[in-house]
């Protein structure tokens, strides 16, 4: 017998990336088109809250969801998007990228020690 343990987070993106493609695809497009984009390269939701999609039952950032759909992959729960350019409101795919709850934690601490990620100017 084997287990494959997979959280609320997984099921719910593997069944999108699986069957559900295409409509979450012009979903995140279509959030990601409602953003500005600002010197800097990222992509602001014109609201100060971050911005939410609701999806099949499901509710997250609209970051997270643009994130896993535009890359087709699937967050679980101890998966979080961390912002590479460190702006909390950035939607953009590309400033994105995945990483566990403890890594979060380091960009804090290297983002308060060294600024900004040049990388991305
Ligand atoms: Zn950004």
């Amino acid at each position: 017998m084997s287990f494959t343990l997979q959280d609320d987070s997984e099921v719910w993106f593997s069944d999108i990336l699986e069957n559900h493609y295409e409509e979450a695809r012009s979903r995140a497009l279509s959030a990601l088109g409602q953003g500005q984009k600002t010197d800097t390269g990222c992509i602001v939701t014109p609201t100060r809250a971050r911005r939410k999609v609701r999806f099949r039952g499901r509710q997250t950032t609209a970051y997270r969801f643009i994130y896993c759909i535009l890359t087709r992959t699937v967050a679980g729960y101890d998966d979080v998007i961390r912002h590479r350019c460190h702006n909390p409101r950035c939607i953009n795919p590309e400033h994105l990228e995945i990483g566990t709850r403890a890594d979060n934690k380091h960009d804090d601490w290297d983002y308060a020690a060294y600024g900004v990620d040049f990388d991305l100017l």
